[in-house]
């Protein structure tokens, strides 16, 4: 019997209500146990609110503007009508489903049959396919056509899959959690499993019908890419070395792109930090990797910068110049010229080299990569030389450093203290954009003074943490104007409340307590440093983490005005003011 899609959008609703974390992976264990095979990766991808496979390079690219339109045709409201609702519920698919329930607009006939896990991903799958001429209609046919069918409670869940905002707090870490309850699977195994799948869908798919055996089979594979590594953030230098034991390797931090490289035989290709396939934006860095590369196979990882004519780091905007252009490449790769600079290698010839120590697998990077350049590294466990070597990282135009502790394997997906993070200014937040205002004089016609928000990492919440005005150029303004009327959900007068999609790097001097916003603090002097495509609003900082830099930010200040501090003494300036 097929799991009609009620049944996901019925757990989600006990999840949403649901604030302990073992009672919410038990449902989902259970849930999982009783789905039929071909069920679980769609089922799996869904409660975690995406509508397709995550790494299928696929998307429905439908705008909100198209489903609220449908969303309106459907209930029957206006639009007056509907924002009245979402500012009681504060949630598109809540909101939804209230107005069905309230007009007693029962779509379900009597006849009609209910939708099947099955029919729900056929018709993600058929609206993703849908391109080129006429498929803005044919998507709208097919949503629409799927919502007719759906409950007021399935068509909360619907839309909430279709922009991609479940807000269950049902993370993918809890989800590994219920995949090994389910299937039986020693947690380990499923994490190490999804690190290399990259999609927990997957994994449990492989749990269920090939048990511990299928789940310990996984292995690299070339062009199927991997999560990578992250880093913490340390205070200085001297906690660097102290957490990683009395020495470590300091590395240039670049202000560029993460990639990852993938080689066989004369193939290359190169995934974003999103996994996305970006080969086609960087043939230069693919003819680069084929003539360098001394290996037949291998998978690597580097940063991606933008240089001048002279080979000199430039800013990120400049490099994103070189993802966003993609029918115009020649004529980008000419203006915007990049340089590739590797840092790890996971993968060389059949073998899996992650269970090596950092420093070994530098060592092999090395003997690989033939002319490709590494980022600049000293190893050391003296403060003196470390701090001059973030000095002149600075100097040379690049970010800060990264520690990297010489014995720790390569984490996939996991954000430890391995690896750890050194900038030398009150760090800038990657925040997402949750609400704009039309701005004045020349700018009344763009949305150019935005709302900024951090995660709360307890709810999935967005929330205030300040505003600005400052900081993007005229053509990232009319950029972003555009895509956030793509996202908006409601207007007050000159103020545009927006899906929370955008991520931007925001720069400050200071964080300050504040009633202005709900969370009881607010960013001082706050401009946007640069517009994060690479990020998800998922990967944005959170509000635990913006009030950890608060309580900080004292510790800091009082070193920067005794003068203890020489790097922070000698960066006036950095601040991007
Ligand atoms: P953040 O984006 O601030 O969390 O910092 C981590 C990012 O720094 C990584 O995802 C890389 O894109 C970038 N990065 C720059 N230089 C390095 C390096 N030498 N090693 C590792 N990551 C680096």
């Amino acid at each position: 019997m097929p799991t009609l899609f009620m049944a996901i959008a019925e757990l989600c609703e006990r999840l949403e209500k649901m604030t302990r974390r073992i009672p919410m992976v038990d449902i989902v264990a259970e849930f999982l146990v009783r789905l039929e095979a071909s069920e679980i990766e769609p089922a799996v991808s869904m409660i975690q609110g995406r509508p397709l496979p995550k790494l299928s390079q696929r998307a429905l690219n439908v705008s909100w503007a198209t489903l609220g339109n449908i969303i309106m045709r459907i209930t029957r409201v206006d639009w007056d009508t509907f924002l009245k609702v979402l500012s009681k519920t504060g949630d598109v698919g809540a909101a939804t489903m209230e107005i069905l329930n309230n007009r007693g607009v029962r779509q379900l006939s009597l006849y009609a049959k209910p939708l099947s896990i099955a029919d729900v991903r056929k018709s993600f799958e058929a609206i993703a396919e849908a391109e080129g001429q006429g498929s803005k209609e044919k998507k709208e046919r097919i949503i629409e056509a799927l919502l007719s069918s759906a409950s007021p409670l399935e068509a909360k869940y619907l839309v909430k899959i279709m922009i991609g905002e479940m807000r269950t707090g049902f993370h993918e870490g809890l989800m590994e959690h219920a995949v090994s309850k389910a299937f039986n699977v020693p947690l380990e195994s499923v994490q190490t499993a999804s690190m290399l799948l990259g999609d927990i869908g997957l994994v449990a798919y492989l749990a269920k019908t090939e048990g511990i055996e299928g789940i310990l089979k996984v292995g690299f594979k070339t062009f199927r890419p991997v999560k990578l590594m992250l880093a913490q953030t340390a205070e200085c230098v001297a906690e660097a070395i102290r957490e990683h034991g009395g020495r470590t390797a300091f590395e240039f931090k670049l202000d560029g792109a993460r990639v990852q490289i993938h080689k066989l035989g004369q193939e290359v290709k190169i995934y974003s930090r999103r996994l996305t396939d970006v080969t086609k934006s960087l043939p230069e860095l693919v003819e680069a990797v084929k003539e360098n590369m001394q290996a037949y196979e291998a998978i690597l990882e580097g940063e991606v910068i933008a240089v001048d004519d002279n080979g000199q780091p430039m800013p990120f905007q400049h490099l994103m110049r070189r993802f966003k252009r993609v029918h115009e490449l020649e004529r980008t790769a000419e203006a915007v010229p990049v340089k590739l600079f590797l840092f790890d290698i996971l993968y060389l010839n059949g073998e899996s080299l992650i269970n090596l120590s950092y420093y070994r697998r530098r060592q092999i990077l090395a003997e690989v990569s033939g002319k490709l350049p590494l980022t600049e590294q000293l190893v050391t466990s003296d403060e003196g030389e470390a701090e001059n070597f973030l000095l002149k990282a600075v100097e040379s135009g690049h970010e800060g450093l990264m520690a990297k502790k010489l014995d720790s394997k390569y984490t996939p997906g996991i954000r430890g203290k391995h690896w750890l993070k050194i900038k030398p200014t009150l760090e800038p937040l990657d925040l997402v954009i949750v609400a704009a205002e039309y701005g004045y004089g020349r700018r009344h016609s763009w949305l150019s003074d935005y709302y900024l928000a951090a995660r709360d990492a307890e709810t999935g919440e967005f929330q205030v943490v300040g505003k600005t005005f400052k900081g993007l150029a005229d053509h990232e303004i009319t950029e972003v104007t555009s895509r956030l009327k793509e996202l908006a959900i409601k207007e007050e007068g000159r103020r545009v409340m927006v899906l929370p999609k955008i991520v931007v790097e925001v720069a400050y001097n200071e964080i300050q307590k504040s009633q202005k916003y709900k969370c009881g603090l607010a960013l001082r002097f706050a401009r946007i440093t640069r517009i994060r495509y690479d990020k998800a609003p998922e990967e944005a900082d959170t509000i635990q983490r913006v009030r950890k830099i608060y309580e900080r930010q004292f510790l800091w200040k009082g070193r920067f005005k005794a003068g203890e501090h020489n790097i922070l003494t000698s960066q006036k300036g950095l601040n991007h003011e």
